[in-house]
Formats: C-alpha cells, sequence, structure tokens
C-alpha cells in the first residue's frame, strides 16, 4: 500500500501581498495514499515547520490506515493520530480521494450535493503597489462578479482610498478582508465609511484571539452594515460557538480544520447557528482546492480562486469561469497530473 510524501513547491505568478506579510513561492505537503492524493498548505505565519509534517506523515502504517474495508471512510478517518494540522488535512483528503475513486464516483455525488448549487467564487486581490496598480488589477480581470480587495495597509485611510478606487473602476460586487489589521476603534470608524462603497462583507477586521473585541465591535456598529466574518479567529468548532453572537459568518477551510470531515462539521455546526459560511482556500495547487470545491453547493460564499495565482499548478481539478464553480466529474477529487 503506497504512502509517498513530497514537498510541493508552488510559485505565484505575482507576490501575493496580505497584511501578514508578501509570498512569492509557498511550500505545501503533498501525500499519495492507496489510490489518493492530498495537500495540506503551510504558511508562512502558521506554526507548523515541513519536516515535522513529514515526519509524522512517514510515521503512518498506510495498510493499518486504509484497513480492511476501503469504503469504510468514516472508520479510516478515526484512525489517523493527533498530529500536525497540514499533515492530517493532507490525508485527509487523501483518503477521501481514495474512497471516491473504489466506489467510482466524485465525492460531491457520494455527499448528495448538486454542483451546479455551488455560489460564484470571489477573486482575491492582494494589497497593491499604488492605486494606479489597483486600477490595472481590476481591468485585467475576466468578467468575475465578485472581487476581495485585501486590505489591513497599515493606515485606515489608505485602505478606505482602495476601496474606493475599486468602486470607481468595476461594476463588480466588492468584498474586503483585513487580515487581523485594525483595533477595535479603528474597525468601528473605517467599516461605516466602507459602507458608502456598497460592500457584501467585512472579513476579519480585528486580531485573531481577541473574542470579546468582536462584540465590542458589533456593539458600535450602527444597523445597515456590510456583513461580518471571521477567517483567522475560526480554527476550530468552539470559536463558532464563542462568536455566533458576534459575527454574521465564517470563512472555513480545510488547512484550517484538518480536512473534509472536520469542514463539514463546522459547516453543520456554523448553520445551526444561523451563521452564513464561506468556503476559502489558502495557496494551494488544484489537489487541496478541488477538494475544497467539492464542498461548496453547501455554502454561501465561495472563495477558491488559488489556482488562479499560481505558475506552476501541477495538477487540474475544479475550474472557474467568470467566478463560476465547474467540478470535475470523475471519481473522488477528479483531480489530474497535468
Ligand atoms: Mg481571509
Amino acid at each position: 500500500m503506497l504512502l509517498s510524501v513530497e514537498s510541493l513547491k508552488i510559485h505565484l505568478k505575482t507576490p501575493f501581498r496580505i497584511a501578514h506579510g508578501a509570498s512569492t513561492v509557498r511550500t505545501n505537503v503533498l501525500v499519495r495514499l492507496g489510490n489518493g492524493v492530498g495537500e495540506g498548505a503551510l504558511p508562512p505565519y502558521y506554526p507548523y515547520r515541513f519536516d515535522e509534517v513529514k515526519a509524522y506523515l512517514e510515521s503512518l502504517d498506510p495498510a493499518v490506515l486504509i484497513g480492511d474495508d476501503p469504503s469504510a471512510l468514516e472508520d479510516a478517518l478515526d484512525r489517523l493520530p493527533p498530529g500536525p494540522a497540514p499533515a492530517r488535512t493532507a490525508v485527509d483528503i487523501a483518503l477521501h480521494d481514495h474512497w471516491g475513486r473504489h466506489l467510482g464516483q466524485p465525492l460531491y455525488r457520494l455527499w448528495g450535493l448538486n454542483p451546479t448549487r455551488a455560489p460564484a467564487s470571489s477573486i482575491t486581490l492582494s494589497i497593491p503597489e499604488s492605486l494606479d496598480g489597483l486600477r490595472a488589477q481590476i481591468e485585467d480581470l475576466d468578467g468575475f462578479p465578485i472581487i476581495k480587495l485585501k486590505l489591513g495597509t497599515g493606515r485606515p485611510e489608505h485602505d478606505e482610498a482602495l476601496v474606493r478606487t475599486a468602486r470607481e473602476t468595476t461594476q463588480a460586487q466588492l468584498c474586503v478582508d483585513a487580515n487581523c489589521a485594525w483595533t477595535v476603534e479603528e474597525a468601528a470608524e473605517v467599516i461605516p465609511r466602507l459602507a458608502a462603497y456598497d460592500l457584501m462583507f467585512v472579513e476579519q477586521p480585528l486580531p485573531q484571539d481577541d473574542h470579546d473585541a468582536w462584540r465590542r465591535l458589533r456593539r458600535s456598529l450602527p444597523a445597515d452594515m456590510p456583513l461580518l466574518f471571521a477567517d483567522e479567529s475560526i480554527q476550530t468548532p468552539a470559536d463558532i460557538l464563542a462568536l455566533a453572537e458576534a459575527v454574521d459568518g465564517v470563512n472555513l477551510k480545510l488547512a484550517k480544520a484538518g480536512g473534509l470531515r472536520a469542514t463539514r462539521r463546522m459547516i453543520t455546526l456554523a448553520r445551526a447557528l444561523g451563521l452564513q459560511v464561506m468556503l476559502g482556500c489558502m495557496i494551494e495547487s488544484s489537489v487541496a482546492l478541488t477538494a475544497a470545491a467539492h464542498l461548496a453547493p453547501l455554502v454561501d460564499f465561495a472563495d477558491l480562486d488559488s489556482y488562479l495565482h499560481l505558475a506552476n499548478d501541477p495538477f487540474e481539478g475544479a475550474t472557474m469561469e467568470r467566478g463560476i464553480v465547474r467540478l470535475p466529474d470523475g471519481p473522488g477529487l477528479g483531480v489530474k497530473a497535468r
């Protein structure tokens, strides 16, 4: 039974600059397990390093993990020992792919999902060098209906200028993601001003671990504001419970949750609490991105654009044309090596 572990070096077409820093290359982990393939993202601002992830993965016995019945996916997932989240994510995805290939069906079909119910995906623009740079980036986009602007430049008035420039340049729907950049006071001041530019939502205005800041922000904002979404602040199901009264929605990602099963559970929990759900991605190849896309029919917003930013995606799978998510119909993930 096969288990192989590789580093997957991903080069970006242009530097990706957000409030956490800039990247031109990322290293993810790629796992082949049985007939499946999986990927775990290792963003530089996460506490995991490739060597520790590789050591955990190489300690697994693939025959024991998969077991005697390849259709009993839940049992296989239960056998996965505690370990680094990116490694568990990669194995979870590979086990789902192996399961779907064994049963000869795409994951979305095994889950009973209708792929045409996936919401249109946004495309994310990283923090531009200048307002002219932002105009050029927007003019280069081919008909994407929703644009997500990264904010958190360190100057809230410049963040507002970016949103104003985008609004003057495009008819697309706009949303923004500050990646933890603002204090409660800054957020309470800037969000009502940004509301004038007709935003769908404001994502993660506040620092990751300050749950009370979210409650204070909620109390200080007037009615009729854009939706508030938490991303970095939502790492576990307990975070969803803690913030349910303070946010309108949560941005869930396979790499944060630890894979497809954990993400499905978090979607169910968020729904039960009346929250809206966005499905996001890290800088990932078409393996992890396609895995996430199989869940897209369950969510309200999709932000599944990472493959469009890559210079060297070794795989092909889910695609987006003008934001419409198209899932491959091969078994399992349906991804293929290029
Ligand atoms: Mg985000």
